[in-house]
C-alpha cells in the first residue's frame, strides 16, 4: 500500500512536557483514516505536524518520499488541506470569499482570482451540497452550513490530502451523518486521503477503514474499527466504562456508556 504521509518517530513539545512521543504512522494514500483519543491526548498537535503548522522537535513527517521541513508552505497547502477546529473570521465575508480563500496557494504574489479559481470554487460548494450559500455571510451560518463550507474552502485547495479536526463536534445528529457522508463519498469519488479526529466513535467506526487511538501523547493502538474498537481499549483510553456491540442496522462497532444506575 504506498504511504501518502509517514510520521517517524515523531516527538513534540510546546515548552515543557513532550505532547506526543514516539509516533510513528503511516496514511496510505487512498484511506480514510478516523484519530480517537480523549481530551489533550494531542490530536489536535498531532494534525498540525501533518500539516506542517508544527515542525517535530525529534523525528520526521514525511509526505511522499521527501520530508515536510523541506518543503514550502504554500506549496505544501496544494498537497495537504487542513479543517481546523476554530474559525472564527474578524471580517465580513461572503461565503464565495471564504471558499476563494482556499485558491490562495494556487495564485501568484498579488494575483487576483480568475475565471478557473472561481468555478472550482463553486465546484467544491456543489461537491459539499452548499451551492445555495454562495452570497451568505459566513458569519450568519449555522453549526452545519459553515462546516460545509470550511470543507469546502479547504477542497478548493485541491489537496491529495484532507486532514479535518473534529469536524462533527457542534453538530446534531442529521449534520452529522452529512459530513461524514460526504467525506465518505470525496473518498470514494475522487479516492482523496481523509485524516479526521472525531470523538464520535460509532460514526469513525462506521466511516472510517482505519481508526487509531492516541492516550498521553503516544499510539495505543491502530487497525480496523472491528480490530480496536473493544472495551478494553476504549476503557483504558477514554478511562469510562462501557459495552461494545453492533450497530442493529448496519453491524458497525457501537459504544454503550454505561451510566450509574438510576
Ligand atoms: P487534543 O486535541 O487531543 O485535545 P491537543 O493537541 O490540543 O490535544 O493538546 C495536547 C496537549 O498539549 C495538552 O496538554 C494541551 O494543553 C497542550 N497544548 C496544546 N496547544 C498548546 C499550545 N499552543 N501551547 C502549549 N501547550 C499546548
Ligand atoms: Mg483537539
Amino acid at each position: 500500500m504506498e504511504q501518502i504521509l509517514s510520521l517517524r518517530n515523531v516527538g513534540f513539545r510546546y515548552d515543557g512536557r513532550w505532547t506526543l512521543k514516539g509516533i510513528d504512522l503511516d496514511i496510505h494514500r487512498g484511506e480514510i483514516l478516523g484519530i480517537l483519543g480523549p481530551n489533550g491526548s494531542g490530536k489536535s498537535t498531532l494534525l498540525r505536524l501533518m500539516d506542517g503548522l508544527l515542525v517535530p522537535k525529534e523525528g520526521e513527517v514525511r509526505f511522499r518520499d521527501r520530508p515536510l521541513a523541506s518543503r514550502k508552505r504554500k506549496g505544501l497547502a496544494k498537497e495537504v488541506a487542513f479543517v481546523a477546529q476554530e474559525n472564527a473570521f474578524r471580517f465580513t465575508f461572503s461565503v464565495l470569499e471564504v471558499v476563494l480563500m482556499g485558491r490562495a496557494p494556487h495564485l501568484g504574489r498579488l494575483q487576483f482570482e480568475g475565471k478557473r479559481d472561481i468555478d472550482i470554487a463553486l465546484h467544491s460548494l456543489e461537491t459539499m451540497n452548499a451551492l445555495d450559500l454562495e452570497d451568505r455571510s459566513i458569519h450568519e451560518l449555522s453549526g452545519g452550513e459553515k462546516q460545509r463550507v470550511l470543507i469546502a474552502r479547504a477542497l478548493a485547495q485541491e489537496p491529495q490530502v484532507l486532514i479535518l479536526d473534529e469536524p462533527t463536534s457542534f453538530l446534531d445528529i442529521k449534520f452529522k451523518r452529512e459530513i461524514f457522508e460526504l467525506l465518505s463519498s470525496l473518498n470514494r469519488r475522487d479516492g482523496l486521503t481523509i485524516v479526521v479526529v472525531s470523538h464520535d466513535i460509532d460514526l469513525a467506526a462506521h466511516y472510517c477503514q482505519r481508526l487509531m487511538m492516541l492516550k498521553d501523547g503516544s499510539l495505543f493502538t491502530t487497525g480496523t474499527p472491528e480490530a480496536i474498537i473493544t472495551a478494553a481499549n476504549v476503557e483504558s483510553v477514554y478511562d469510562c466504562p462501557v459495552v461494545i456491540d453492533r450497530n442493529p442496522a448496519t453491524g458497525s462497532p457501537r459504544v454503550n456508556i454505561i451510566g450509574k444506575e438510576r
